[in-house]
């Protein structure tokens, strides 16, 4: 029974492609405990053992390269995509649209034993929408008694059902066959990887600031143009959102989905979570309430991400809340406010009216821009030298003290390491970290400046 040549499908993942040619990507979409994950692991020729009953269980990569008849492809995993049970039939939905949307033709998996449900025909109709080539799985048909299961998927108007067993390999030749027939020879997804992925992005911020409200606004931006998600770790808790043509990690959003109980230590809890978010981010959305004055919480959040040394963006939510000439007043307090943070990015949206909400794309970007920024140590030195000439550190009881160089040991964020010939004041530290932003940008980005002396 067992399609044993199926079992030597590579998994590949030692072999390097060619750089030029984007192999073309095979998306397996359907509904939770249909068997997606069990198909996977059957395709990449792997065992049982990864699959689990757990829902939610972490799966560390969404795509991994596969083979069948000497053909090359991606294959996309979506079994970790959906976690909480609230709202999972719009969760269902809006991952299976991202991953069709990321995909050159789609594997559609419907549990032949259960029939297609209303969660199943939402995404037919996403499947039509996309106009993506379809094979239709019709799984968990283990015997041929079940094959009449299989027949009844015709109604969904999607073709062929290939009655399959994921767990046992029945049928899974011919699938893949079908599969290899409908998959297009070269990629039209596959394009510009960003370097290490998707950048990843943390929504941050205290409670009713307004975080699943512009969750959601984001996940309904438009997607275009799609990407290879290939060689990303994940973790199921993200979510990957296209913003700007471009997909973007929102990470640690499950505590943003899940409505918290507000309880004694959910305070510590919050904070917990922003920081777990911050670790995996290397940009935060730091969001607030513009409609009520900026609170000791508010300004916690947006510390914790210059704690940690990420990008950050300043988000002014429920800016619809605002008369004209409140929204004046509100600049001005605004300014008063963030006097320390002259140099975050600033963004005045509503998430409810989704007014403004595409601007985020280029705060994020020129955050990021910054936070990646280097300079090379001849450039610094030359523009150090200048600016300590003419304005030397100011003399304290009868020492001056001198900086004789310095070097960026490392961005993201940028570091700064000055070599001076007595402690330099921290006023004087943040004279230079001033000048530094004014003439090599860092905008959005924390700087760190250490200092060693050396006599
Ligand atoms: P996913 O959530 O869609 O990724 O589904 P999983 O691959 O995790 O499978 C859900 C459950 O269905 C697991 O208990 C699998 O062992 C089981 N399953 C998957 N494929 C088959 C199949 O072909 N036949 C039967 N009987 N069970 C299956
Ligand atoms: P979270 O706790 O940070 O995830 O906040 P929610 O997204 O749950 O929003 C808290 C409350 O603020 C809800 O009642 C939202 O409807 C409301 N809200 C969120 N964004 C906006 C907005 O842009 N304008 C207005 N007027 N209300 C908003």
């Amino acid at each position: 029974e067992e399609d044993a040549a199926l079992l030597a499908a590579g998994d590949g993942g030692s072999e390097r492609e060619p750089a030029d040619a984007p192999l073309p990507v095979l998306a397996v979409v359907g509904r939770p405990n249909v068997g997606k994950s069990t198909l996977v692991n059957r395709i990449l020729g792997r065992r049982e053992a990864v699959v689990q009953d757990v829902p939610g269980v972490t799966r560390d990569r969404v795509s991994y390269p596969a083979e069948w008849a000497g053909r090359r492809f991606t294959l996309v995993d979506t079994g970790g995509w959906e976690h909480d049970a609230a709202g999972l039939h719009a969760r269902v939905a809006d991952q299976a649209e991202v991953a069709i949307e990321l995909a050159d033709a789609v594997m559609f998996i419907v549990d032949a034993t259960v029939g297609p449900t209303s969660t199943d025909e939402q995404v037919v109709r996403l499947l039509r929408k996309s106009g993506k080539p379809v094979v239709l799985v019709a799984n968990k048909v283990d015997s041929p008694m079940q094959e009449a299961d299989a027949s009844a998927l015709w109604s969904l108007g999607l073709g062929q059902p290939w009655p399959v067993s994921a767990l046992h390999g029945r049928g899974s030749g011919d699938l893949l066959d079908a599969a290899m027939a409908i998959l297009p020879e070269v990629s039209s997804v596959a394009a510009e990887l960003p370097e290490g992925g998707p950048r990843r992005v943390a929504l941050v911020g205290r409670p009713n600031v307004g975080k699943s409200s512009l969750l959601n606004a984001l996940a309904r931006q438009d997607r275009v143009v799609v990407h290879d998600v290939a060689g990303t770790t994940r973790d199921p808790v993200d979510e990957l959102v296209v913003l700007g043509n471009r997909p973007w990690w929102f990470v640690d959003t499950a505590g943003i989905r899940r409505r918290v109980h507000q309880t004694k230590g959910a305070d510590f809890y919050a904070s917990l979570r922003t920081q777990a978010a911050l670790e995996k981010a290397e940009v935060a959305v730091a969001l607030v309430d513009a409609s009520v004055p900026l609170t000791e919480q508010d300004i916690r959040v947006i510390q914790q991400v210059v704690d940690a040394g990420r990008a950050l963006v300043i988000a002014y939510n429920k800016w619809d809340l605002m008369d004209e000439d409140k929204r004046f007043l509100l600049e001005r307090a605004i300014d008063q406010d963030l006097v320390q943070l002259p140099w975050a990015p600033r963004v005045n949206l509503s998430a409810k009216t989704r007014w403004h909400v595409d601007k985020l794309v280029k705060a994020l970007d020129t955050a990021l821009e910054g936070w990646d920024t280097r300079i090379p140590t001849g450039r610094l030195n030359a523009f150090l030298g200048e600016l300590t000439a003419a304005n030397p550190h100011p003399v304290r009881g009868g020492k001056q003290p001198r900086i004789l160089f310095a070097t960026q040991a490392d961005n993201r964020p940028p570091r700064f390491v000055i070599f001076a010939t007595g402690f330099i004041e921290h006023g004087y530290r943040r004279f230079i970290e001033r000048k530094l932003r004014e003439n090599f940008g860092f905008e959005g980005t924390p700087i760190e400046i250490s200092v060693r002396v050396r006599e």
